[in-house]
């Protein structure tokens, strides 16, 4: 089929179904099909295209496109338009693909279910009275859904495992650095990490090599190769490996639906010739609250820039007031709860007199979680857990709990502190709702999880 048949044949399904999903901030059809056209034209006129190309792709609406708006689902954004193209976005039209549109997010990217996004909650194509997880919760809806066939995310805390694992596809943290930042709008700099959505593994692998690779103009990219992805994808063997499964990710506040699938996963892994151990990693349960300290900390940083002037939203500019005034007022009525919350919390961590306490020490149990994880790596070749506690919960359950909502991210975190590759792949449903396994590998260890979750994806 052409690029534009295909684009076309998806533009129908979001027109169709994106009323109850609400995974899209932004759909174009014209800008879409030019894209289209321009792809089969590149293609007639004997163009190497990569393996992509003419495949239809959703952005998560935190990547900077020049012709379509960014808002990182904040009001204060809301009709911006970037004037330039995100290194992912960039690449990955340079490989032909088709964009669709933005998908919906929580505010820049913090929560856990999409329901801080300014823009309405998306809707879990499997239960539309339940979340897509978040933060890149549409983009997990969108492929769910077959709105989409891929998508991107950002993993900052889990945002891209954690909506791939509670609606049943595929979603991949790449080693932080391996995929380049710049054009994604900052939440947390030291942890923020573009990352594939997809329906299988190859796939995931696919898009992962198509924005991946060192990029100049982001300062923590990696240097080194990208890891053979596709190739351990399509080798997708086990045996022999050494898998340990985390002792601490188990047990009280975990489904016994969610904990039946693990197992299984499990004794998948064994039957498939894998050596299964026990391994303890005692400062993983410390790993949220480190998170939840530094996190907001450079948010409260990156956040400093949204100042009225410069981009998006200006309240109250009406010639009487100070600059500063129409500041205060614009983020008084462009951020949301949510994100004013994170900024308090981390202007107090980083605060003189409290920088030690709070800043500090999470930053020393960032070392031990470390250290965890390269004594877990001496023993094996890779780490597994569930992705998530429980399967998606209802709309509404937890927005008034930020302390519930984070605990949806206990899995998921250790491998954001410590920049290490993990996936999240399908492994069952648990009450009809599906359930995520997460593989762990070392740093540049990306295409072990590939080769791991090709064998066990369900
Ligand atoms: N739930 C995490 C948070 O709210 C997820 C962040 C992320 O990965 N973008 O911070």
């Amino acid at each position: 089929a052409s690029a534009v048949e295909v684009a076309e044949a998806h533009l129908d399904r979001i027109a169709s179904v994106d009323g109850q999903i609400n995974a899209f901030l932004h759909v174009d059809r014209e800008t879409t099909l030019a894209q289209a056209r321009r792809v089969d034209e590149r293609r007639a006129a004997g163009e190497e295209l990569g393996p992509l190309a003419g495949v239809p792709i959703a952005h998560k609406d935190v990547f900077t496109t020049e012709d379509m708006p960014t808002t990182a689902g904040s009001k204060i954004l809301e009709g911006w338009r970037p004037p330039y193209d995100a290194t992912v976005t960039a690449r990955l039209r340079r490989a032909g693909l088709v964009i669709l549109g933005k998908t919906n997010m929580d505010e820049f990217a913090m929560g856990s279910s999409t329901e801080n996004s300014a823009y309405g909650v998306s809707r879990n194509p499997w239960d539309l009275d339940r979340v897509p997880g978040g933060s890149s919760g549409g983009s997990s809806a969108a492929v769910a859904a077959y709105e989409a066939p891929l998508s991107t995310g950002t993993d900052t805390g889990g945002s891209i495992r954690q909506p791939a694992a509670v609606t049943g596809i595929v979603g991949m943290k790449p080693t932080y650095g391996g995929s380049s930042r710049y054009g994604v709008i900052a939440f947390a700099s030291s942890l923020d990490t573009p990352g594939p959505f997809a329906r299988n593994v190859l796939d995931a692998a696919l898009l992962h090599e198509a924005f991946s690779g060192h990029d100049p103009m982001d300062s923590t990219s990696v240097s080194r190769p990208v890891p053979p992805v596709v190739e351990a994808a399509r080798r997708a063997d086990v045996n022999g490996l050494r898998v340990g499964v985390v002792r601490e990710f188990a047990g009280d506040g975990y489904q016994p639906g969610v904990t039946a699938r693990f197992n299984e996963a499990v004794e998948l892994l064994e039957s498939l010739g894998a050596k299964v151990v026990e391994v303890s990693c005692p400062h993983f349960e410390y790993a949220l609250s480190a998170y939840y300290l530094i996190a907001p900390s450079e948010c409260s940083s990156n956040l400093a820039r949204f100042d009225a002037m410069r981009y998006g939203l200006r309240v109250g500019d009406d010639g009487t007031r100070s600059a500063e005034e129409v500041m205060a007022l614009t983020r008084a009525e462009g951020f949301g709860a949510e994100v004013k919350r994170r900024i308090m919390l981390g202007t107090y961590a980083l605060s003189s007199g409290y920088y030690d306490a709070y800043y500090g020490k999470a930053q020393q149990v960032r070392t031990l979680v470390k250290r965890d994880f390269e004594a877990a790596f001496e023993q094996v070749d890779v780490l597994v857990s569930p992705t998530t506690p429980t399967t998606a919960f209802p709309v509404g359950e937890r927005a008034d709990d930020p302390i519930a909502m984070y605990r949806a991210d206990l899995c998921t975190i250790p491998a954001n502190l410590t920049g290490n590759a993990a996936i999240s792949v399908p492994c069952g449903l648990a009450d009809g709702l599906p359930v995520g396994l997460q593989i762990m590998a070392p740093v540049l260890g990306d295409d072990r999880v590939y080769r791991v979750g090709a064998a066990v994806e369900r």
